[in-house]
């Protein structure tokens, strides 16, 4: 008999480069270690003073930016275009989820390696899930070649996010951390990185909070950032990104605000079935109770509380149950019904909060 500790676990292949101010050396070291010719640099016209500043000393051959929330296909499919036609060897993202998404996109069928230069704490670049979406529906699928060879973080490119996108996208990587507890794949590798990406992103988020321009807190965010997402790759998607990612895809809600607000509700709803989780999470928290250390952290920030401030119609309750209820992975420890469903998005709904 073993002592009960048996697992597999998958740890995917990527070089990470951290340091605040050193996105330009990295980058530029990189594309030289990578031997690159043909550089395509991915960035919205949000983040385009930052992806210039970082790329002014790389030869680049395509400069993109149509760059969209949830990586419509057609947007996909002409991005696609224009790296084929520009003989691209090098995907370069500079920006959110969206533009990794993008680059992610056009690695997806071209098999083009991607640089990515994160700057929000969405995590995309950590992870070889892909999303696109079609006809207000959203498809997400696991491909290695989507897994950035290297990612480069900076905390300095993080200093422009306004508050309520900081907190928002912050919450978003805390929700990776918490849903990797009982996700499909969840083990005690991934579940020892959320432990400390949890611990990371408690002590980070309210220093931001306080002061936008705390590099110290925006160092130990997009640290606990990275966690989260390499934590999530691992343990895949748990019950609250299935409800994230059909709320997003159908109704178009801002991807991290909606992770902020349902997070608190999934984990009030496991939590009487998930003991070994909530032990976790309470104690990277340092409180007794881990919804108790959730709420403290989204009022200190003032975090959105309600999906009906994001958009979501009380009408559109029974849709989303119908969409979400085949996606939730038989791992979650409390089984899903359509009735508590419908109660758990009844209250995120209204902002009738848990605990
Ligand atoms: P986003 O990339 O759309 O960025 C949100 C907004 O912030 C945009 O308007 C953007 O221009 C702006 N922005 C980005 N960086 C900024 C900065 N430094 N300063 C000022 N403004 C800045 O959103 P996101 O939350 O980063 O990512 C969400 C997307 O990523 C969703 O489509 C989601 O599904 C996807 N995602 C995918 C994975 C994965 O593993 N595939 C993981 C997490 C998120």
């Amino acid at each position: 008999m073993g002592a009960g500790l048996t697992f597999e676990h998958t740890t995917l292949g990527q070089r990470v480069l951290f340091g605040a101010g050193k996105a330009a050396e990295h980058l530029t070291g990189e594309i030289k270690r990578l031997g690159a010719r043909k550089v395509m640099v991915i960035a919205s016209a949000r983040e385009r003073p930052e992806a210039e500043k970082i790329t002014a000393g790389v030869n680049v051959t395509v400069r993109y930016d149509d760059v969209a929330p949830h990586v419509p296909l057609h947007k996909a499919d002409t991005a696609r275009k224009v790296a084929i036609r520009n003989g691209i060897d090098l995907l370069v993202s500079v920006g959110g989820g969206s533009a990794t998404g993008l680059a992610k996109a056009i690695a997806l069928t071209t098999g083009l390696p991607i640089l990515a230069v994160p700057t929000t704490y969405a995590g995309s670049e950590a992870t070889n899930v892909w999303g696109l979406t079609e006809a207000s529906r959203k498809t997400t699928g696991v491909d290695d070649r989507v897994l950035p060879v290297t990612v480069i973080y900076d905390a300095e490119l993080t200093l422009s996010l306004p508050r309520d996108l900081s907190i928002a996208s912050g919450l978003n990587a805390l929700a990776h951390c918490i849903d990797s507890m009982w996700a499909p794949r969840t083990d005690p590798i991934n579940q020892a990185l959320a432990t400390e990406g949890i611990r990371a992103l408690n002590n980070g988020l309210p220093i931001i909070g306080m002061n936008l321009n705390d590099l110290t807190g925006r160092e130990q965010v997009l640290y606990g950032a990275y966690l989260s997402a390499v934590a999530f790759a691992s343990a895949g998607s748990g019950m609250h990104h299935k409800i994230c990612h059909v709320l997003g895809g159908r109704w178009n809600l801002p991807h991290a605000q909606t992770h902020a607000v349902v997070l608190p509700y999934v984990l009030a709803f496991n939590a009487p079935a998930a003991a070994g989780a909530v032990h976790r999470i309470a104690a990277a928290f340092g409180t007794e109770n881990a919804l108790e250390g959730l709420n403290t952290l989204h009022d200190t920030l003032g975090a959105p509380r309600a999906l009906k401030d994001l958009g979501l119609a009380k009408e559109n309750i029974t849709e989303a149950v119908r969409l979400i209820l085949p996606g939730i992975p038989a791992s979650n420890p409390r089984p899903v019904t359509e009735e508590n469903l419908t109660a758990l998005l009844t209250a995120a709904q209204a902002g009738i909060l848990p605990g």
